[in-house]
């Protein structure tokens, strides 16, 4: 049985019997806010869970306490009202579920329940709402240094998209998109790279008290393989195995050929020897060839997969999930990505699923998601999804992976599809408009070609140049 399908059983069962335990308590108690954590060390923001929206870590403190990275005031405000049986504003995701009629599990069940929140479950009860917890699911991004800038992506995420905009200014959708002054209004802005930041010194002072008792360990970037914090984790990795730890690193996977050889030498080892539970590396590639090079400006397709390639045969019990966050360009060619995916898998799903692939849908900038796609892309996720099944009925099922979550999620992306559209027909037509006025001006500055990338989608274009032309009529431009 794969490690996942292992990781994956009595999940239902688990948020089940988690629930009751958690309304003992309160109808509000979640566990999540106590073990689970995403610091944004680069705008010293915060969140627990994922969910709510982040929130600006004091630096007041913090060098005397760096355990505020998760311990902030307004955490410990909403641990309070969770015990209480006060609903903390920000996890609105979850009453949303709980309140909807029938019966439906939540996050807060789901997250609570999994072995590295329930460990805490004792201790988080007997402690008083304001001690300083140590969490156990931790995620961080320590730059936004990165060599692609993804067509979804934004100058505070990326330096190279950042690096754009200083010269070429904002894009002229019709509210002007990517644009630095409204960004640093907003605080989005990151500290940058070569300046000093007081949250990833906080970070390394909190490491040593955090390491112990952490199960799960996220890094995210900008591009984290070519971060040297990024060797600093694994290093101490190195010399403080901890076998109970899941470490995971979400890359573009494309970095140069000195960095690849850098992580290889470092984390094959490192897995060899035992000194972790498990490492999955998510790589972040949205469909195949030139049409994945043209969503992720920078990106060389063939280079990354051969990077790939090398990663599972060189860290035998290394695992890859593909994240491809869905989008409009993904539908017309993710057929021939997923056999990829199939071929890599039948290679290297030697004794368990080495392998994933999730779809998450993008959901902005709208212009890009699929609800603007008129009807008839639907025939080419059908025709995606009836491959899918074909191919997952033919492989062997305990070498599959996570098969069911798999084709789960490219249904509910084929029924979003299929379903009411959440846009009206006017902002269709504005989000249309928008999608042709970023894309002109894509080709414009990066010399991509639009048309001749993505032949399959010229109605599609047209569609998009037309409703610019009416939205600019009607403005009276
Ligand atoms: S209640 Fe829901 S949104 Fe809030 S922390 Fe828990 S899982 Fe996250």
């Amino acid at each position: 049985m794969s490690e996942e399908k292992n990781e994956q059983s009595g999940y239902v069962e688990r948020a089940v019997e988690m629930r009751q335990r958690l309304n003992q308590v309160s109808p509000s108690f979640c566990l999540a806010k106590w073990a689970q954590v995403s610091i944004h060390l680069t705008t010293g923001l915060t969140q627990s869970c994922y969910h709510p929206p982040t929130h600006k870590i004091p630096l007041e403190g913090l060098k005397e306490n760096p355990s505020q990275l998760h311990n902030t005031p307004q955490k410990i405000e909403e641990r309070r009202e969770m015990k209480s049986g006060t609903r903390p504003k920000g996890c609105e995701y979850c009453w949303r579920i709980e309140d909807a009629k029938g019966d439906h599990l939540s996050d807060r069940h789901y997250r609570s329940g999994e072995p590295w929140a329930a460990e805490m479950f004792d201790e988080v009860v007997a402690k008083p709402f304001d001690y300083p917890t140590v969490p156990r699911y931790v995620e961080v991004n320590f730059n936004q240094a990165c060599n692609l800038k993804c067509s979804y992506c934004s100058p505070h995420l990326s330096t190279t998209w950042a690096k754009e905009i200083r010269k070429h200014g904002a894009y002229p959708t019709e509210t002007p998109h990517n644009d630095m002054e409204s960004l640093k209004k907003s605080g989005l802005m990151p500290i940058p790279p070569n300046e000093p930041n007081p949250y990833v010194d906080a970070f390394w002072e909190w490491w040593p008290t955090l390491y112990p008792t952490l199960k799960t360990f996220r890094m995210t970037g900008g591009e984290p393989l070519i971060d040297p914090n990024t060797y600093r984790v694994l290093d101490w990795i190195q010399e403080n195995p901890n076998p109970e730890l899941e470490l995971a690193i979400t890359s573009n996977f494309s970095m140069k050929p000195e960095a690849l050889e850098k992580f290889l030498s470092i984390i094959a080892p490192i897995k060899e020897k035992g000194h972790l539970k498990s490492f999955m590396l998510f790589v972040s590639v949205d469909t195949i060839g030139e049409q994945a090079e043209y969503i992720r400006n920078g990106l060389d397709f063939n280079y990354m997969w051969s990077n790939v390639e090398r990663y599972l045969t060189e860290v035998q019990t290394g695992m890859v999930t593909f994240i491809s966050t869905f989008n409009n360009l993904s539908v017309v060619r993710f057929k021939d990505f997923y056999d990829k995916v199939i071929d890599l898998r039948a290679r290297h799903n030697t004794n368990f699923g080495r392998v994933y692939l999730d779809t998450p849908i993008l959901r902005y900038p709208i212009w890009q998601s699929i609800y603007v796609l008129p009807p008839s892309y639907l025939a080419y996720m059908y025709q995606t999804q009836f491959h899918m099944e074909e191919k997952a009925s033919q492989l062997q099922p305990d070498l599959y992976g996570a098969r069911d979550t798999e084709l789960n999620r490219f249904r509910r992306l084929c029924s979003v599809m299929a379903g009411e559209n959440p846009y009206s027909d006017e902002e269709i037509q504005l989000h249309r408009g928008n999608f042709f006025r970023f894309f002109s001006e894509h080709d414009r500055r990066r010399g991509t070609d639009f048309l001749k990338t993505f032949p399959e989608m010229e109605d599609f274009w047209s569609l998009c140049q037309d409703a610019a032309k009416q939205r600019d009529t009607n403005r009276g431009q």
